[in-house]
């Protein structure tokens, strides 16, 4: 079968590459960019379906880990998790997000939940019958994770929740929240457990939904007296911020992914556009500055590409990827958001008209430079990593 040159670089074996035909197979079946419905109520149900459609295509088993819990391995394989976020984002930001969630949202009792943990939640996420989310980031909690104010005192036989989470995704929608919570074992990082909230725990509630340029379910919880059992705990008290950063330096090279297959994507629609419109007599991509601009966000690809995969290469030789993951991260979202803002020039007129390709993509990747650690901390990551070498 037939596969982008990318996949014969030393990252991928066969399985991959026989991976990705078939997985850009059914993309090219079930999903397609078309305008959309960008009401709240019709993205929240939009959401549901493709999580749903993506659970029943089978690619949910790659966002967890756990055989015995229908997952498609019983560790996240890194460079499949990459390449379905490229290939879904290429085809459909939406579903590249319906994917991403049920990953984040889960990856804390992958890495770190019981038995009884994994059970009840992972495989009703790898079928697509139950939505995850991940609720760490607060009001006056966003880079500086560690200045969360939520609460969780211990009480009987488990915790009482008080506090609000902002900019969650999938709340509203989600069936249940992987919560992060200062449980007072010591200061700071040291003291924040985490724990799995069910939506429809009494004392949660949505306080607000949120819109943002590129429509996804989005909201402010509060938590006001919220009772959770001793064994919706995920890993050790006072282990939560551990919790919370092992599972980024998973997802973090998947937003690198993503924001490849945004960039990917820009390109592919620029090289459409430079082959096509005709001016002057001849077509755009005869002139010398758009071969510079395509020279340009070709090499700004493939060297988010790089450093994409080679973090995920790395993870899955079994290594710690804290400052591979951040370089790609922040490598490759920055990098997409330039190549799609060429896209967009060369596309004139088309390049920011409602619904257009490009001009979904232009605001599909601004907030990727933001979240998950944003550029600024990614810097920070790096170079603090270099520092204590
Ligand atoms: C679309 C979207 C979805 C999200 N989904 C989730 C989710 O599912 N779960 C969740 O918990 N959170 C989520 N978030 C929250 C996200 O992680 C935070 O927005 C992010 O961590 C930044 O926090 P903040 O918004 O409070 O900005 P601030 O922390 O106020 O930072 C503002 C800016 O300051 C700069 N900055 C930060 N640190 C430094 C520094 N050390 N030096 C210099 N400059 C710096 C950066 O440019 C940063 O963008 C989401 C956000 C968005 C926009």
């Amino acid at each position: 079968m037939s596969h982008p040159a990318e996949l014969d670089w030393p990252f991928f074996d066969d399985a991959h590459r026989d991976f990705k035909s078939r997985l850009d197979a059914w993309c090219t079946a079930h999903l397609a960019h078309t305008q959309h419905d960008e009401s709240r109520e019709a993205v929240d149900a939009e959401c549901v379906r493709l999580v749903r459609l993506l659970g029943s295509g089978g690619w949910l088993r790659h966002a967890v880990a756990g055989s015995a819990y229908g997952a498609a391995s019983d560790r996240i394989d890194t460079r499949q998790l990459c390449l379905l976020r490229e290939t879904l984002a290429f085809h459909h930001g939406l579903s590249d997000f319906a994917f991403a969630m049920q990953g984040l949202g889960t990856g804390a009792i992958s890495l770190f939940g019981t038995p009884e943990q994994k059970q009840r939640y992972l495989p009703r996420v790898a079928s697509g019958q139950a939505l995850a989310a991940f609720a760490l980031s607060e009001p006056e909690a966003g880079s500086d994770v560690a200045a969360m104010q939520c609460s969780a005192s211990a009480s009987g036989d488990g915790h009482v929740l008080h506090g609000r989470k902002t900019w969650i995704s999938n709340g509203g929608i989600a069936d249940f929240y992987v919560v992060f919570a200062r449980s007072g074992e010591a200061p700071g990082a040291r003291g924040i457990s985490a724990f799995i909230v069910d939506a429809d725990t009494p004392g949660l509630t949505v306080e607000e939904r949120i819109d943002v340029v590129a429509p996804h379910p989005l909201a402010t919880l509060q938590f006001e007296h919220c009772r959770v059992d001793a064994r919706q705990r995920i890993g050790e008290a006072g282990q939560g911020f551990k919790v919370a950063m092992a599972t980024l330096d998973v997802f973090r090279t998947s937003v690198a992914a993503a924001a490849l297959g945004f960039g990917r994507r820009a390109l592919h629609e620029a090289l459409a556009r430079a082959r096509s419109r005709q001016m002057f007599g001849q077509t755009l991509g005869d002139f010398q500055i758009t071969q510079s601009k395509i020279a340009q966000m070709a090499t700004l690809l493939d060297a988010a590409t790089l450093l994409t995969y080679r973090a995920a290469w790395l993870r899955d030789q079994g290594q710690r990827i804290t400052r591979e993951a951040a370089m790609a991260k922040m490598t490759a979202t920055e990098n997409a958001q330039q190549i799609i803002d060429m896209a967009v020039q060369m596309h004139g007129g088309m390049g920011v008209r409602k619904g257009h390709i490009v001009e979904s993509l232009y605001r599909e990747i601004r907030a990727l430079r933001i979240y998950e650690g944003a550029t600024e901390v990614q810097q920070l990551i790096i170079g603090k990593d270099l520092l204590k070498a």
